[in-house]
């Protein structure tokens, strides 16, 4: 039987044009380089969006042509979010923080055409223009500088077009409309294609109550970076939404983001667990009679905070929850749009004790709709929901990644049956809460028994003088291979390799599964997205990649 509902594509241009009708007063606030506060309303946003898509069509883009953009987070930076793709094009954001060669090879592989660029970039810029020729460098005066005239300036673009005249290019709602390079973290990086219709479907689950629960009055301040998964795919769930976004431009320094706190409270914020364990140690310091800062700040209560992307200690949610902020973990990957699953108090804990709680939100959580989840074993066996057997995650869903741009199909990432293998080590229980213990090269192997590395290095990150610690499999003879524990302590606080182990066993942990080794360094190393970059750990401890 023929179906009678209407064959309408979902688009984000529905989305756009939402936002321009019903929230035109609703604000966006950006920091710019100098520190100050820029803001626009959504009916400002909607028309200089409609301006660059109408620009870029007299470029003479063409549908599906790459527009790579290379900003922090800010209001141009989501005009491209919306403009590129209303115009046919798929808006690629180029990872800053990655080597100019990296970003050059990318920039080659996913044949970009057009570029976006903060003009407090161009330094960087100019370190791999070499490596891949745009015909049109389009600069955002984001610092307020006069934009070199071997340039396009962004505002003088926008100012010359008609935002009224312009018309969306027609589209299938499968029709590609962002893309994202895997970070690389464990291998060459891979081009993940974004269309309309994932895109929408992933703003719609990621929004609901138990999720994001987007709301009307929200003040939402993305730290993720836009530059690496959409940030995390706010942008569009707050143009659904009509929720006032903050952005912090380049300013990710703790001290920053506590001042941009205080200016634009939030009620509902997003960034990686590094991030916000710097933070929590600025804010906490801070506290101090005599600190330079003392009664500087305040943390906004009652706001919410999504935290992911890697492993999140139970002691930094317990940190945030004593100044009454809750954090809510989700896990995912950039091949996932993101979000894949959210830790959120189901009902069945309503009476669940407070340490429960605590357990269930540092676990990764529970699928979202739409995403299917399994685990399997090294031999492919699914593994049951208990709790304790474990396996690699596989997904499937309407926003997760078939292929990857110009790849062919890899059965190390795809199975036969057409699940994403995620590389990640997991347990569900029967409550559907996921638990993350590594990904399959952080497992280490001793004398035939797996160690979580995430597991300890969350318990270590519990004790009192350490600010963070990343634990790392190191070769063996005997046992081929036993954890090495990287720690890092805070500042003026002594803790000796005793006294962590005495704390591990009083914390469940078994005698076999105690570090051989503690170094105490500085800082951990991070990857270009801010999260632990345990292969340089092992470059420098364990002598292998
Ligand atoms: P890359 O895979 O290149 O590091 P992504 O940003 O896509 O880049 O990272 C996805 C990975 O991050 C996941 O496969 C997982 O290993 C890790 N991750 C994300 N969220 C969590 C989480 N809540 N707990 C543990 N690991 C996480």
């Amino acid at each position: 039987m023929q179906s009678t509902m209407m064959d309408v594509p979902l688009s984000l241009n529905h989305l756009l044009d939402r936002a321009g009708r019903l929230f035109a007063g609703n604000e966006i606030v950006s920091r710019l380089p100098d520190k100050t506060l820029r803001r626009h309303s959504f009916g400002e946003y909607y028309r200089r969006t409609r301006s660059l898509a109408a620009a870029l069509k007299k470029f003479g883009m063409n549908k599906g042509d790459r527009v790579a953009t290379l900003c922090w987070n800010h209001h141009a930076h989501l005009e491209c979010y919306f403009g590129i793709p209303a115009a046919g094009g798929v808006m690629h954001t180029l990872n800053l923080r990655l080597s100019p060669d990296e970003i050059g090879w990318i920039a080659g592989d996913a044949q970009d055409r057009f570029l976006v660029v903060d003009d407090v970039l161009l330094p960087l810029y100019k370190q791999f223009a070499g490596l891949h020729k745009f015909e049109k460098v389009i600069v955002f005066p984001f610092s307020g500088a006069p934009v070199p005239p071997e340039f396009v300036d962004y505002e003088a673009l926008i100012a010359d077009a008609d935002p009224d005249a312009f018309q969306y290019e027609p589209h299938d709602e499968n029709d590609p409309v962002a893309m994202c390079y895997t970070s690389g973290t464990t291998g060459r990086s891979k081009g993940v294609v974004y269309s309309h219709r994932s895109t929408v479907l992933h703003t719609l689950v990621a929004s609901l109550g138990d999720f994001w629960g987007l709301r009307g009055t929200d003040v939402v301040l993305p730290v993720t970076p836009m530059f690496h998964a959409n940030s995390w795919g706010m942008p569009y769930g707050a143009m659904m939404m009509g929720v006032k976004l903050v952005f912090p431009g380049p300013h990710l320094h703790p001290d920053d983001l506590l001042d941009l706190m205080q200016l634009e409270p939030p009620t509902l914020s997003l960034g990686v667990p590094t991030i916000w364990m710097s933070l929590i140690q600025a804010f906490d310091a801070a506290q101090a009679e005599g600190s330079p800062n003392h009664g500087r700040w305040k943390l906004p209560k009652g706001m919410r905070s999504l935290v992911g992307g890697a492993a999140v200690p139970e002691a930094l949610i317990r940190a945030f929850d004593r100044h009454g902020i809750w954090i809510m973990q989700g896990w995912g990957m950039t091949e996932t749009s993101p979000v894949c699953t959210i830790a959120y108090p189901r009902a069945e804990l309503r009476e669940a004790t407070q340490d429960e709680r605590y357990r269930r939100a540092a676990m990764a959580g529970v699928p979202v709709p739409l995403v299917d989840l399994r685990v399997r074993d090294d031999e492919g066996l699914e593994q049951p929901w208990d709790g304790k057997s474990v396996g690699e995650i596989q997904v499937r869903g309407p926003f997760i990644s078939g292929s990857y741009h110009q790849v062919p199909a890899d059965p190390e990432k795809f199975t036969a049956d057409g699940w994403l293998r995620t590389g990640d080590v997991a347990s569900v229980d029967g409550l559907g809460f996921v638990k993350i213990s590594d990904r399959t090269k952080d497992l280490i192997k001793s004398g035939g028994e797996w160690i979580s590395s995430v597991d300890l290095e969350n318990a270590i990150m519990a004790h009192p003088a350490v600010a963070e610690a990343a634990v790392i499999a190191i070769p063996d003879l005997k046992w081929s291979e036993r954890p090495l524990a990287c720690v890092v302590l805070k500042p003026g606080q002594a803790a000796t390799a005793q006294d962590f182990n005495a704390h591990l066993l009083q914390h469940g942990f078994a005698k076999w599964q105690l570090p051989d080794r503690y170094e105490f360094i500085d800082a951990v190393p991070r990857t270009s997205t801010g999260k632990f970059w345990k292969m340089k750990l092992r470059e420098r401890f364990a002598g292998h990649r």
